[in-house]
C-alpha cells in the first residue's frame, strides 16, 4: 500500500492523506489550509491526485481544516462516498455551505477590486452549489462498528473526544494475502473536558498517522479553567469592560457555554445579570445540532441535562442572528460577554468585536483555542501592540488572556499517553498536523521515552507500507491432520462456553470489571468469527 501526505504535513492545517491499495484510492480527510495568503494560495493549487480517480473519502471530523476542500474535490470530479460519523455529517451540512458562502463573497470582493484595475475577475474556490453536491455523497456510520468498505478493506470509527462526532479511524487492509492495520488519529481531544468523552484508547496497529498539534506544550491548570475564566470575567466587569472570546463555532462555543452556565448557576450575584451574547450564526446552528446528539456527550453532561438543566440555556444568554443585532451589542451600556467566531479571528463577526474592544483598556480578550501561525488571533495572542482590522490600525490596549485547558487538542502528555497505550508498539508512527517545533519535540520524546519508531511526514512524500511477516494471515503449515483440527475444535468449544459463563457470572455480581477491555476483546472475537464464517462458506 502507498501512503501519500497531501496536507497537514509540517503544518497544522490542510489535513489530507492518500491511500493507494491495489486498485483502490482512498482519502483520509480533505481539509483547507488556513492562516494567511500563503495558505490561501495552497488551497487554489491543484490536488496532488486526480479527484475523479478517488474511490472514497473517510472524514475524521467536521473542522474546516479537515473537511473544507471536499466541495472542491467534487467540483473537480470526485464521485465516491464520503464516510463519516452522523454528527460530523450534520455539522458539515452547516459548515460546508457556510465555507462556500465565504469563498463566493471573497471572490466577489476580489473581482470587483480587480475589475476596477482592468483585470479579469477571479473564480471562487468553490460555490454553495458545489458544497450541496458534496453533501449528497455523505454517508454516516456509527462509532465502534466494523464496516467492510471493500472486500479487502474494513474500517471502524472510535470517539476521538475532540469535537462532537470526531473520530479516530482504524483501517484493516488486506493486500497480496497479507493483512495489516493502519490507524489515523484524526485530531485527539483532551481528557476531562466538559461534554466530550476522553479520546478512545486504541491498542493495536501496525502503522499510525498521528496528530501533533501540542507536541511541544503542556496545558496549564486544566482543572482550574472555570476559575480562571471566572476571575477574568469578575475583573473585567469591575473595570466596566467587555469580555470578548474568539471561539470556534463548534465545540469550543458549547464548552464555554457549559462553563458559563455553571458560573451563572452559582451564587455569584454580580455575574448573574451580565448578558452573554453568542454572536455567530454558525455557532447558533451548531449549538442546535449539539442538542440533538445527547448520547454522544460524556456521562456528566448527560446527567446534567437529564436533571433538567440545559447548559445551553441560562438567564441573559442571547443568540444574535442578524447583523443589526450583532452591531447593537457594541452600543450596549455596561459589561457583557461576547462569544463570536471565527476562532482564529480571520473572518466573521469577531473582527468587529475586536475592533470595538481591543483599544479599550477596560476590556479583555480571552483566547480559548489554537491560533495558527499568520492569523490575526496569533498576532494578538503573541502580544503585537498594533493590528490591522478592516484596513484600520487598532492599538491593542485591552487585557489579553489565554486559557489553555479549553483546547480541543490533547497536550504533549495526552499525546504520549495515547500512543503509549498501544499494547504492541506500532511498526511506525507518522507525525502530522503540527508545526515544526511540536513535531520534532514529540518525535524525540516518542523515541526516547517510549521507544516507538516514528517519522515526521513531509508534504508530498509517499511511503510504502506492508504487513510484517508475523502478521501474515495466510500461514503456511504442513502436516496438519483432520483429527487434530477436530480435537482443537472441541477443546475450543468447551473453553469458549466456560469463559462466557464465568464472564456472565462476574458481570452480574462485580461492577469493577474492566468493561472497555472486555468489550474490545469481545468485538475482536466477533470479527474473527465473522472471518471464519466467511472462510467456511
Ligand atoms: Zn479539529
Ligand atoms: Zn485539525
Amino acid at each position: 500500500m502507498k501512503l501519500t501526505f497531501c496536507g497537514a504535513a509540517g503544518t497544522v492545517t490542510g489535513s489530507c492523506h492518500l491511500l493507494e491499495i491495489e486498485n483502490k484510492k482512498i482519502l483520509l480527510d480533505t481539509g483547507m489550509f488556513q492562516g494567511g495568503s500563503e495558505a490561501d494560495d495552497m488551497n487554489f493549487e491543484q490536488f496532488r491526485f486526480n479527484p475523479s480517480e478517488i474511490d472514497m473519502l473517510i472524514l475524521s471530523h467536521a473542522h474546516i481544516d479537515h473537511s473544507g476542500r471536499i466541495p472542491q474535490l467534487v467540483k473537480y470530479g470526485f464521485k465516491g462516498r464520503v464516510i463519516t460519523s452522523a454528527p460530523t455529517f450534520e455539522l458539515c451540512k452547516i459548515m460546508l455551505p457556510d465555507s462556500a458562502f465565504i469563498q463566493e463573497s471573497e471572490a466577489e470582493w476580489k473581482s470587483r477590486k480587480r475589475q476596477r484595475a482592468g483585470k479579469k475577475a477571479v473564480e471562487p474556490l468553490y460555490t454553495v452549489k458545489d458544497a450541496e453536491a458534496a453533501l449528497e455523497l455523505f454517508h454516516a456510520v456509527e462509532y465502534n462498528k466494523v464496516i467492510s468498505i471493500d472486500p479487502n478493506i474494513s474500517i471502524r470509527m472510535k470517539d476521538a473526544g475532540h469535537i462532537l462526532g470526531s473520530a479516530i479511524i482504524e483501517l484493516w487492509i488486506r493486500e497480496k494475502g497479507e493483512e495489516f492495520k493502519l490507524v489515523f488519529s484524526g485530531d485527539l481531544g483532551n481528557k476531562d473536558v466538559p461534554i466530550m468523552n476522553n479520546p478512545t484508547v486504541i491498542e493495536e496497529a501496525d502503522y499510525v498517522i498521528m496528530e501533533s498539534t501540542y507536541g511541544d506544550r503542556l496545558h496549564k491548570d486544566t482543572e482550574n479553567k472555570t476559575l480562571a475564566l471566572l476571575d477574568i470575567i469578575t475583573d473585567t466587569v469591575e473595570r466596566n469592560g467587555n469580555v470578548v472570546i474568539p471561539s470556534f463555532a463548534i465545540e469550543r462555543t458549547q464548552e464555554i457555554l457549559y462553563v458559563l452556565n455553571m458560573i451563572k448557576e452559582s451564587d455569584n450575584y454580580k455575574l448573574k445579570n451580565i448578558p452573554v451574547y453568542v454572536d455567530s450564526p454558525l455557532a447558533i446552528n451548531a449549538t442546535k445540532i449539539f442538542q440533538s446528539f445527547l448520547p454522544y456527550f460524556d456521562e456528566e453532561a448527560q446527567k446534567l441535562i437529564q436533571s433538567g438543566d440545559n447548559p445551553f440555556d441560562f438567564p441573559n444568554l442571547v443568540f444574535t442572528h442578524t447583523a443589526d443585532e450583532s452591531k447593537a451589542i457594541n452600543y450596549n451600556k455596561g459589561s457583557c460577554i461576547i462569544i463570536s467566531a471565527s476562532g482564529m479571528c480571520e473572518a466573521g463577526r469577531i473582527k468587529h468585536h475586536l475592533k470595538h474592544n481591543l483599544w479599550r483598556e477596560e476590556s479583555s480578550v480571552v483566547f480559548v483555542g489554537y491560533q495558527a501561525r499568520n492569523t490575526l488571533g496569533r498576532r494578538i495572542k503573541d502580544g503585537e501592540k498594533l493590528v490591522k482590522i478592516f484596513g484600520e490600525e487598532i492599538g491593542v490596549k485591552s487585557k489579553i488572556y489565554s486559557i489553555e485547558g479549553f483546547s480541543g487538542h490533547a497536550d504533549q502528555r495526552g499525546l504520549l499517553e495515547w500512543i503509549g497505550a498501544f499494547k504492541k508498539k506500532p511498526q511506525k508512527v507518522f507525525l502530522v498536523h503540527g508545526e515544526e517545533g511540536a513535531l520534532s519535540e514529540l518525535s524525540g520524546l516518542m523515541e526516547t521515552e517510549l521507544g516507538i519508531a516514528n517519522e515526521i511526514a513531509q508534504l508530498g512524500q509517499t511511503v510504502e507500507l506492508s504487513a510484517t511477516s508475523h502478521r501474515k494471515i495466510v500461514v503456511e503449515r504442513s502436516g496438519i491432520h483432520k483429527e487434530s483440527l477436530i480435537s482443537t475444535l472441541s477443546a475450543l468449544k468447551s473453553n469458549f462456553s466456560e469463559t462466557l459463563e464465568s464472564m456472565e457470572h462476574h458481570l452480574s455480581k462485580d461492577d469493577n470489571v474492566k468493561l472497555d477491555a472486555l468489550m474490545y476483546m469481545l468485538e475482536k472475537l466477533e470479527d474473527n468469527i465473522a472471518e471464519l464464517k466467511k472462510e467456511i462458506s
